[in-house]
């Protein structure tokens, strides 16, 4: 496969085309890097280019002279909580723009595509473990956002013959255990890099949002998988598109873990006391997200390698030990 891995420069971009350049496959970088590190991707010396998603021309640009036959897209916000405030930087970025990278794909023949969607699609999901079948009920933008590509996806396939995966990850957390990628937001929103910013010495605790949940602890909970396993997903996926079907698979570990329990893993794996202190709700959070994997591994032939949460934590604190100020070190 010739691959474009557009925001591939980010946190999940960086370990996916590190399995995919495994995987044998060529794979083109494009990323704007407006959150993604460059330094994420220089290491493989796969090509790197600098665009936005929604800049047509660069794009088919580069889908012609790499001869791309399959997009893997991680170019979006990710931060519920942000969404809530600024719905609008989530419709135009990872709604519409992804809508411009479409219609680029097919001007450069490109019928290939898979996609980052989220486990926000479900929003407060009545069963738990959630299937692929769950309703569909986002309670933030950023769920909204990712939906409506997956609406998208659909049409295009019926139209046009579009083949595509959309995977819908849960709690994406920890680090290559190769040590020289991992987790570099700015600013940190998610709860096991903020956790780990304790013991680092760059923060006096970790805020608990919400304490008063209808959950055993009163916190919410949690799928974490690690990322080296969702990136060997997107591989999988890429393998099994198929003309004019888009497929949907939900990825993590079906155990739950609440906001106590990773800070208390974060504090066996660290030494460190790690002290915390219970804050309000932050808005748009459901109590609790737990996936059934059982689809992707029986259809793709998922094998996670590292489902443990401790292993995730550990990997997780190996890359930011290590790498206290993230690339910039
Ligand atoms: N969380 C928390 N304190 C923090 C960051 C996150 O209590 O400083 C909680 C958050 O409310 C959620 C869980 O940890 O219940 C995971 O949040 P994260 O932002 O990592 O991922 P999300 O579930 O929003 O995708």
């Amino acid at each position: 496969m010739n691959v474009l891995l557009t925001g591939g420069a980010g946190y999940i971009g960086s370990h996916v085309l590190r399995a995919v350049l495994a995987a044998g496959h060529n794979c083109v970088v494009y990323d704007s890097l407006i959150k993604g590190h460059a330094e994420a991707v220089e290491t493989t010396g796969a090509e790197l280019v600098l665009g936005d998603i929604a800049d047509t021309r660069k794009l088919l640009q580069v889908i012609g002279d790499n001869k791309i036959d399959t997009v893997i897209n991680f170019a979006a916000f990710i931060e519920a909580g942000e969404s809530m405030d600024k719905p609008e930087k989530y419709f135009r970025n990872n709604t519409v723009k992804t809508l411009e990278l479409l219609e680029t794909m097919r001007a450069g023949g490109v019928k290939r595509i898979v996609f980052s969607s989220t486990a926000a699609v479900y929003g407060t999901p009545e069963l738990t473990p959630i299937a692929e079948t769950a309703p569909l009920a986002p309670i933030n933008p950023y769920g909204s956002s990712k939906l409506c590509v997956e609406y998208m996806l659909q049409a295009y396939a019926a139209a046009y013959g579009l083949g595509g995966v959309a995977l819908r990850y849960f709690n994406v957390a920890g680090a290559h255990p190769a040590g020289d990628i991992g987790e570099a937001h700015s600013p940190e929103t998610h709860l096991v890099p903020l956790v780990l910013q304790v013991p680092l010495g760059q923060r006096d605790d970790i805020k608990i949002f919400g304490d008063d949940y209808d959950t055993p602890d009163g916190t919410c909970i949690r799928d974490y998988i690690h990322v080296c396993d969702l990136a060997d997903a997107h591989v999988l996926a890429a393998g099994a598109i198929e003309p004019g079907e888009i497929k949907v698979y939900n990825l993590g570990n079906g155990e739950g873990f609440s906001v106590k329990e990773v800070i208390e893993t974060c504090r066996k794996v660290t030494g460190h006391a790690i002290p915390a202190e219970i804050t309000p709700r932050r808005p748009g959070d459901p109590p609790r997200l737990v996936a059934s994997s059982a689809k992707a591994i029986e259809q793709l032939g998922w094998r996670p390698e590292y489902p443990e949460l401790e292993t995730i934590v550990s990997h997780a604190w190996a890359w930011h030990e290590s790498h206290p100020n993230g690339y910039n070190d």
